[in-house]
Formats: C-alpha cells, structure tokens, sequence
C-alpha cells in the first residue's frame, strides 16, 4: 500500500491544486487528509469540493469545527477568529454539512489519523516534551499521523527514548512507535513556503517515509486573499513559510 498523507490545507486552493498534481503522479493507493480544510484561505469551497469530489478520507480539524460553527472560536487568535467569521459566511451550507459530517480520528489496522494529540485533538505537538503524554496512548497502532503544527516533523520511541527527527526519508522500525506529522499544504510554518506532503509505503517486508516539497503559485493565493478582504498579514506569512 502507499499512502499520501496530506494537512492543513487551509483553503488554499493553488496549493492544494499542485499537490494532488504531485500525488497523481506518485501513484498512491490512497490519500488521506488530517484536517482543516479550511481556515485561514481565501477558498474554502473550491477546497472541500475538491476534497469531495476526490473521496480524500479527512478527517476533522479544529478550524474546520469552527468554520462549520461545531465550535466558536474563542481560543483562537484575533486574526484566525477573523478568517473563521468569514469562511462561515463563505462556505456553502452543503460543504458546511460535510464538514461536520468528518470524523475527528480514524483507526487504521496499523496506524491512526488524528489532527492534533491523541489526548487532545487541540494539542499541539512541537517539541519532545509535547509527546511524552502521547506515546504511552498509542497502543496496537505504533503509527500515529498528525498535523495541526503545520511543522514537517516526526517523534521516534524507541527503547524508552524520544527522539525527533525533520529528515526527508525514514524507514520505520516495527519495534518503534511513531508520531508523524506531514507538515502542511496550504500554510507550512517550517519556514519552507513549499507545499507539504508524506508518502508513506507499506511493503511486506518494508515501511518507509518519504517527505515532498512542491513550489506553487503563492502569488495568486496572496492576491485572492488581499481581494477576499482577509486580513493581509494571511498573504505575507506565506511568502515566508511561517
Ligand atoms: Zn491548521
């Protein structure tokens, strides 16, 4: 089986558009989505049609709660509450459906989907400390594929030990456990303005990693957002990657 994994696309349609052109050309047998869809960009709809039209399985993430009004977006930050109130009024009460219809995880036979922590989904996993609460959580699956950060990273448990690790290509150890996050589509914050993504193989004999960056049209995402009356500093981060 090969999977692309994919998050935090943040309706941001050019982005998303390059990646799936990408992953067409990796020939997965699936694409799996860790959440937030929208949020932040200026394309929600566009987004989780394509999402739709795809059959991505995604999952649900907490813009994506907020945007579909599952949540008010109290804890969020000014400007993030900002692009909430206007996805709402953006999105189309059919795709605000599907939204809500998402699942919040999805157990695989040997790994799971989540969007922030297995202890809470609005945790954010950054350093090694965030993770040493959430390994001892993982249990038949040793796998657990994450977002939220928006940081290309993976956490390796192993013999009692967490180690993190931001290489390109891994083989994973079956007598290790693993939190992993493919980092983000639509607003990476690794300070790579690249596009994110994870191609994760599962051979018989052989489970490996393999992070990808694609280059796309981050200017007309920044116009779309200036026109879209978002608040400017939207566009800039993402020239920036941060
Ligand atoms: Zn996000």
């Amino acid at each position: 089986m090969k999977y692309a994994i994919i998050s935090d696309i943040h309706s941001n349609l050019e982005a998303f558009k390059t990646v799936l052109k990408k992953i067409e050309n990796l020939a997965v047998d699936q694409i799996i989505c860790l959440g937030d869809i929208v949020g932040y960009g200026p394309s929600p709809n566009e987004c989780v049609e394509i999402v739709r039209e795809n059959n991505i399985t995604c999952i649900l993430g907490n813009h994506d709660r907020a945007a579909c009004g599952m949540i008010d977006p109290v804890y969020f930050n000014p400007i993030a509450k900002q692009a909430v109130l206007w996805t709402r009024k953006n999105i189309s009460q059919d795709n605000s459906q599907f939204l809500r219809n998402l699942p919040t995880t999805i157990e695989y036979d040997n790994f799971l989907v989540l969007h922030g922590a297995i202890s809470d989904p609005d945790k954010y996993l950054i350093n090694i400390s965030d993770t040493e609460e959430e390994f001892p959580l993982l249990a038949d699956q040793k796998i657990g594929f994450f977002g939220h950060t928006h940081i290309q990273t993976y956490f390796t448990y192993l013999g009692g030990v967490i180690t993190q690790s931001k290489n390109s290509e891994a083989v994973v150890k079956d007598r290790a456990k693993y939190l992993i996050n493919p980092g983000s589509v639509g607003q990476p914050r690794d300070r790579d303005p690249r596009a994110s993504l994870l191609v994760y193989e599962v051979d018989r004999d052989k489970k490996r990693l393999t992070y990808k960056r694609v280059d796309y049209d981050i200017g007309a995402t920044q116009k779309k957002i200036f026109e879209a009356d978002l608040n400017p500093s939207l566009a800039q981060r993402l020239s920036y990657g941060y």
